[in-house]
């Protein structure tokens, strides 16, 4: 889009400028254009929904996770397709694979990133086998058809398709397949530590974490996943005197414990609008009632105005996005009716917003905790969380490449509120989005970590073609 308003400055200098300023990349263009309309996507896309039932097929449920049978599935494609890749196994059943199709080296690599691994799936409440791969009424059922053995077979595809077509290369395309992820992300982990050559230098990343979901009436809202919020888990523990229920005791740990936790949820912590949520609120603004419209136009501003901060602070889709949240989660006392414990404990799944200090959040929570004898530790691993930018060539594809498929698709940056691995491959200096191609209905969305999770072959059939053509693109400028 930006490309399209420089070319109409252009046009008021004069035909001869314009020819001259545009004759290098106009000619590149056309190439991948011809590349692009050469393919017979018929092929690839039947193969596309043959390999992904096989994919499905492989019972890669973690825990245990026996990537290792997922990682040889690839190592074979690749093979086929005469596409540098290499396993690392890294514990009994587990293991990465990385495979690379070399550019010309004028640009930095593009990271393909996906988890083999999925959660695990009760037999009992699908419709059809969750290991089965099976058909019915043209969605394709099995766990990982949408997180995220789908976006993995498609970005295997776009290699394969790479490589088979002879597609032109300025920056190395790199496929990344992971372990672990679902559970303590130990395949990141390990690959960081152990090859961190094989993401080095890349500019940019594609992974989960954006979503595509198709509105009643309203379009689909292309979420960009560029950031998410992390977890930052505490666990807050009180003692005191335990005796006997009958004696009731004013100060007992749960006593002090309830009154503290009392005005913990009902802090309103402060709102820090970032600025990819100030421009995700301008992209989804249009679906709104026109008053809400221009609010969400004009989020700042709106935001000054204690009113709208009161209704969208009660909106949960909302609330998230712009503050750092806490969430009462686990509450512990006595295991018996007649007994005060002398210890009682509470855990907050705290989310802090990306760029936000841990220790300055640990301040604020102790001064509204108001109750200095209550003890706060951490209750789980923390990783500072981190965003990427929107504006970037890539992001600007995205957009592009999005909307020439569906030109009334609404694209909008997403601050994801769970965790995905784009946090550990930011730190490195690559640009990491949460993308897929697949656009899905919310009922289907849905079935992601939950019973009867497929996808539809329509949705597979046209995914890998917009996939394809975007990182065509994205390797090409
Ligand atoms: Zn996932």
């Amino acid at each position: 889009m930006a490309r399209r308003s420089a070319l109409a400055r252009l046009h008021l200098l004069g035909p001869l400028l314009v020819l001259a300023a545009l004759s290098f990349p106009a000619l590149a263009q056309t190439q991948l254009d011809d590349h692009l309309k050469a393919i017979s996507w018929p092929v690839y896309q039947d193969q596309t929904v043959r390999l992904m039932r096989e994919y499905l097929r492989i019972d890669t449920s973690n825990p245990p996770g026996n990537e290792l049978a997922a990682a040889e599935f690839f190592h074979r494609l690749f093979d086929e397709a005469g596409i540098s890749n290499t396993i690392y196994p890294y514990a009994p059943g587990r293991a990465n694979i990385w495979a690379v199709i070399k550019g010309d080296g004028t640009l930095r690599p593009l990271v393909l990133l996906n988890h083999m691994d999925v959660v695990q799936a009760d037999a009992r409440n699908w419709r059809l086998p969750p290991f089965s791969g099976e058909i019915l009424n043209g969605e394709m059922y099995g766990r990982g058809a949408e997180d995220m053995k789908d976006e993995g077979l498609l970005q295997a595809m776009v290699m394969v398709i790479a490589a088979r077509q002879h597609l032109p290369l300025k920056r190395d395309l790199v496929f990344l397949g992971t372990s672990d992820e679902e559970v303590n992300g130990t395949g990141s982990a390990w690959m960081l530590e152990n090859h961190p050559e094989t993401v080095r230098n890349a500019e940019f990343l594609i992974t989960e974490g954006g979503s595509n979901l198709i509105t009643r009436g309203r379009g689909t809202i292309y979420a960009v996943g560029v950031g998410e919020k992390a977890p930052f888990w505490l666990r807050l523990t009180a003692t005191g005197r335990g005796g006997h229920g009958s004696i009731p005791i004013a100060d007992s740990a749960p006593i002090r414990l309830v009154k503290a936790l009392a005005r913990v949820v009902n802090w309103e912590t402060p709102i820090h609008l970032l600025p990819s949520v100030e421009q995700y609120f301008r992209a989804i603004a249009s679906l709104e009632p026109k008053a809400r419209a221009a609010q969400f136009r004009n989020i700042q501003k709106a935001l000054q105005d204690p009113a709208f901060v009161r209704s969208i602070s009660r909106d949960e889709e909302y609330n998230y996005l712009l503050r750092n949240t806490v969430s009462l989660t686990v509450l512990q006392g006595a295991s018996q009716t007649n007994v005060i414990p002398d210890i009682a404990y509470a855990d907050l799944d705290v989310r802090l917003l990306p760029g936000e200090d841990p220790k300055a959040f640990l301040g604020q929570l102790r001064a509204v905790l108001g109750d200095d004898s209550i003890r706060i530790t951490s209750a789980g691993r923390f990783k500072p969380p981190n965003s990427s930018s929107t504006d970037t060539s890539l992001y600007r594809l995205i957009e592009q490449v999005v909307h020439e498929y569906n030109p009334q698709a609404i694209v909008a940056p997403a601050l994801v509120s769970g965790y995905t691995e784009s946090q550990l491959y930011r730190p490195l200096g690559i640009t990491c989005y949460g993308f897929n191609t697949l656009e899905v209905t919310p009922e289907v969305n849905a079935t992601e970590h939950a019973a009867n999770e497929r996808v539809p072959l329509e949705q597979l059939r046209r995914g890998v073609k917009v996939f394809y053509e975007l990182v065509a693109r994205a390797a090409n400028q």
